[in-house]
């Protein structure tokens, strides 16, 4: 993708600060970062959403994130770290290449978490369930 930020990331173009990178994904630190140590592993082929990404390339880009995320957040001497990867503009997303964002946490830190959680209907959840099952490539 040639108008694609991180694509030029990727190929050397736009510098980055790189802290990993094997043959399937590379993890930079986020330019806006959210917090101290802020990072984002990208995948080296463009995708725009995990749904569009073949199974086995999703389990490679996402094959070093426990040892990032653990490498992160001692590295910033965190409490704790959100694993986020927005899909889709209502999503969030802003950058039309996947990523998933390592975000060190501390208590207070302030950043918030909003999760306004509903009390579910049974018959609901199940319908969805159903739903999402019949989605579900056979
Ligand atoms: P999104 O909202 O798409 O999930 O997150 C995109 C992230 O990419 C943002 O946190 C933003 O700061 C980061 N970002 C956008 N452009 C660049 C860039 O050129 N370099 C780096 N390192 N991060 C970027
Ligand atoms: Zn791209």
């Amino acid at each position: 993708m040639s108008d694609c930020i991180f694509c030029k990331i990727i190929a050397g173009q736009i510098p980055c600060t790189k802290v990993y990178e094997d043959d399937a994904c590379l993890a930079f630190l986020d330019i806006g970062p959210i917090s101290p140590g802020h990072t984002l592993v990208v995948p080296k082929k463009h995708y725009e959403a995990v749904s569009q990404m073949p199974a086995e390339e999703v389990a490679a880009l996402y094959r070093p994130v426990a040892a990032l995320a653990a490498a992160v957040k001692d590295a910033v001497g965190a409490e704790g770290l959100n694993v986020l990867q927005n899909n889709g503009r209502s999503a969030g997303q802003a950058v039309d290449h996947l990523h998933v964002h390592l975000i060190p946490r501390w208590t207070g830190d302030g950043l918030g978490f909003r999760w306004p959680a509903k009390k579910a209907d049974m018959a609901v959840l199940a319908k969805q369930a159903d739903a999402i099952r019949k989605c579900l490539p056979s």
